[in-house]
Order: structure tokens, then C-alpha cells, then sequence
């Protein structure tokens, strides 16, 4: 590895030690370019490394809601701005108990490469709060969206900072989100979140985007290996917005995800939980009834429940996680080789510890880095504000065909950029290298801050 290189995830190894996260994801994108930094021994002096891996901003807020019997409580939200060498931060808020800084900043910086491999102009950024909506009734969710925002709206904006949802955070918050920002500015600024309504700026298909990103970019890598889509099974985890988007896509694509999951454990469908409209649509359901319960899905339709389980280790073509970060560790990535899969595309961001990553890349399992593989996500969103700066309303095949061309696209970069590097067919580091080059270059040529 190149010495830079090493220095710098060392540091940070020290540094960051109480942000785990964090430094399990510097560590993953750093140790992939270091190629690049061997070619490139300018950057060393002006600290390009040191200064790629710190936020530019990291802000922090007190956030007070009153629950429905009257009590108040207090979270701490957080909003990173992590690099803006390529525009405006862009990137989710996540409501969930366990964030802290770590958390937030290790998505706001996988969020850079992310957005940077888009091609878009956009920089990276993430928020949250360790607010725990399970059972919160929609009126608790208004307040604390409400709260939230009146502590953030001071340092969003259009062309500033664009938040979108993440876990915990769907349309409905980025709805009372976006009525509180409206009401503090007195100003009709919609392109300042994105994942909006449709009746008041949303994009068709940003629901849909993220999941049917990921089919896009799986049906690219089975394209390079002479397979047909058509027929595969698929295990998937999480149920959630990007999991039903997976689903829909599948039945689409004549494909069939067979396992789905929660936190208390998972599901199969033998038929499918792509099999039809009904049971797609019912992933909708369960998650609006704000119980972040899965097992429902196998009373309603009489398939098995694996109780405390997650489905790796289950025979199907590819794996799919689309739950949240770290959900497969190196036991669990045993079980996946030993399974027969062939394909692993990471969905959630950073499903996957290191040294699982490294155990399924060992024994040839493809894999399809989440920053690649979900980020149709954030590439509608983009698609989003374009509709809202030009006033314009663009139809679900517009949308779509964009979407299609954007995933195409990284795809084509991610393997044209590893093997640019010797590195063969490798889409983890072609997407590191290909999202890292275009920051890098950018930062350069913006002068040293
Ligand atoms: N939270 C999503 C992600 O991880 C979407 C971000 C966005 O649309 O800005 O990319």
C-alpha cells in the first residue's frame, strides 16, 4: 500500500477510534485508491487525503418534541456537510436510535463517492437524529420533523445543502419537513429536500429509484457474465422502501426475491415476494403501520418465519442486503459462499464488514459496492431538483430512462476506471477510484481550504 496511504488510515484508526464506522469506511475507500495516490505524489503535499476524509462542516442540535400524553423529550440531531467540491451537499436524514457522529459521518462520506460516481453535480452530506419513531403516532412524527427542522433550516437551501430521506425518514417527514422550512423562510424554495409529495414538487419513481437502480446495475454485471436475469432468485433483507423497490423491479424483470427481513428476523417466500402486486404492495403496509415488524407478512401469507435469522445462507442466485449498515459480517459471509451464489450487490450503504468484504472477494464472489449499486437513489433525486428549478414536471419514463442511463453509466465507469488501474474486472475499487478521481481533481483545482 502506498506509505500516504497507510499514514493516513492509521491516523485516523487512532483518531477516530470512538467512530467505528467512520473508520471502517475510510479505511475501505482509502486502501482502494491508493493506486491513484501512487501516480499522483502531488497530493500528499497539499494533505489531499487528510483533508478528503474531514467534514467540512459538522453541525449539531438540540432537538425537543412533546409526545401525545405532554411530555417533552430531547434528541440530538446532526446534519454533516461533508464535501461540496462538486456542488451542493446533497444526502439523506436518518431517524434511527443508534446515530451518533460515527454513524452520520460515515454515511456523509460514502455519500461523496456515491454522488460523485452519479456523474451529477452534487456533494455529500447526511443528517439524522437518535430518534427512535417505532410506535410514535403520526402527530409525535409531525412535532419532532417540525423541531428538527427549526433548528436546520438555517443551514439548508436549493443551492446549499438538500436533504432526502434515509431509514426512518419517508415521505410523510419529508412532508412535515418541508411545510416547516416553508413556514420559517416564507418562501417556496421545493428543490431544498428531495423525496417530496407529488402534489407539491416530488419526481415519479423517486420512491421506486433506489431499488430499481439496484436491478439495473445487477442486470449490467449478469449482461457481463452471458446470464439473463430472468428467473433468478434473489434473498434480500430489510423491508423497507428500497426492498419493495427491489420487489416491484423483479416482478418487472421475471426474477424472484425470495427472502425478505426485520429486526426480529426473516422471511421466504418460496412463490416469491415479487410473485405478485398484492404481496409488493403489502412491504407498503406493514411499514406505514410504524411497527418495524416483519413477521406479519408471513401470517398474512402463510410462508415460514425464521425467528432472530438473517436469510444469508439461503440458496439463491444473488444476495441482495438492503437493511443497514454492517448486517453482514465475516460468519455471515461464510454462509454466502458456502450457499453457491454467485452475486453479492450491497444495497443498504456499507452492508458489509471489511473483513467479510474481503472473504467474499477471496472467494470470487462478484460484488457490486453499495455506492454503486444504490445510487439511483440519490441520482432521482437530482432529477428531482432539476424538475423544481425549471419548473417542470417530467413523466415516470423520462424519469426512468434517466435512471437507466445513470446506473448504465456507473457501471461503465466503476469497470472502465479499475481496469484504467491494472486492477481486472473489480467494481469495488473501480467505483472507489472513479468517485475519488473526479473529488480529487475538483478540490485541486479549487485551491487548498
Ligand atoms: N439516503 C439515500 C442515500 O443513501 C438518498 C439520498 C438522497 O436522495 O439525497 O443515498
Amino acid at each position: 500500500m502506498n506509505p500516504y496511504v497507510k499514514s493516513v488510515i492509521d491516523n485516523a484508526k487512532s483518531k477516530f477510534r470512538n467512530e467505528p464506522e467512520f473508520v471502517q469506511a475510510v479505511e475501505e475507500v482509502l486502501s482502494s485508491v491508493s493506486p491513484l495516490i501512487d501516480k499522483h505524489p502531488e497530493y500528499e503535499k497539499v494533505d489531499l487525503l487528510n483533508r478528503i476524509i474531514t467534514p467540512e462542516r459538522m453541525i449539531s442540535f438540540r432537538v425537543v418534541w412533546m409526545d401525545d400524553a405532554g411530555n417533552y423529550h430531547t434528541n440530538t440531531g446532526y446534519r454533516c456537510q461533508f464535501n461540496g467540491a462538486l456542488g451542493p451537499y446533497k444526502g439523506g436524514i436518518r431517524f434511527q436510535p443508534n446515530v451518533y457522529p460515527g454513524v452520520i459521518k460515515f454515511l456523509a462520506f460514502e455519500q461523496c463517492f456515491k454522488n460523485a460516481l452519479t456523474g451529477l453535480p452534487i456533494g455529500g452530506g447526511k443528517g439524522g437524529a437518535d430518534f427512535n419513531p417505532v410506535g410514535k403516532s403520526d402527530a409525535e412524527i409531525m412535532r419532532f420533523c417540525q423541531s428538527f427542522m427549526t433548528a436546520l433550516y438555517k443551514y439548508i437551501g436549493p443551492e446549499v445543502d438538500v436533504p432526502a430521506g434515509d431509514l426512518g425518514v419517508g415521505g410523510r417527514e419529508i412532508g412535515y419537513m418541508f411545510g416547516q422550512y416553508r413556514r420559517l423562510k416564507g418562501v417556496w424554495e421545493n428543490g431544498v429536500l428531495t423525496g417530496k409529495g407529488l402534489s407539491y414538487g416530488g419526481s415519479l419513481i423517486r420512491p421506486e429509484a433506489t431499488g430499481y437502480g439496484a436491478m439495473y446495475y445487477l442486470n449490467e454485471v449478469l449482461k457481463h457474465y452471458g446470464e439473463n436475469i430472468k428467473g433468478k432468485t434473489i434473498a434480500v433483507s430489510g423491508y423497507g422502501n428500497v426492498a419493495w423497490g427491489i420487489c416491484k423491479k423483479a416482478m418487472h424483470m421475471g426474477a424472484k426475491v425470495v427472502t425478505i427481513s426485520g429486526p426480529e428476523g426473516y422471511v421466504y417466500d418460496p412463490e416469491g415476494v415479487s410473485s405478485s402486486e398484492e404481496k409488493v404492495n403489502y412491504l407498503l403496509k406493514m411499514r406505514a403501520r410504524g411497527l418495524d415488524r416483519i413477521k406479519d407478512y408471513s401470517d398474512n401469507f402463510g410462508v415460514k418465519f425464521f425467528p432472530n435469522a438473517k436469510p444469508w445462507g439461503e440458496k439463491v442466485d444473488i444476495y441482495m442486503p438492503a437493511a443497514t449498515q454492517n448486517e453482514v459480517d465475516l460468519e455471515s459471509a461464510k454462509k454466502i459462499v458456502q450457499s453457491g451464489a454467485k452475486y453479492y450487490m450491497e444495497v443498504s450503504n456499507m452492508p458489509t464488514t471489511n473483513e467479510a468484504l474481503e472473504y467474499l472477494k477471496q472467494h470470487n464472489i462478484i460484488i457490486g459496492p453499495s455506492k454503486a449499486v444504490n445510487a439511483g437513489g440519490v441520482g432521482v433525486s437530482v432529477m428531482e431538483m432539476s424538475q423544481n428549478s425549471q419548473k417542470l414536471v417530467w413523466t415516470a419514463e423520462e424519469v426512468d430512462t434517466q435512471l437507466q442511463r445513470i446506473m448504465k453509466n456507473i457501471y461503465k465507469t466503476s469497470v472502465e476506471t479499475a481496469q484504467e488501474y491494472g486492477l481486472g474486472y473489480d467494481l469495488v475499487a473501480g467505483a472507489n477510484l472513479a468517485g475519488f478521481k473526479k473529488i480529487a481533481q475538483a478540490m485541486m483545482e479549487q485551491g487548498v481550504f
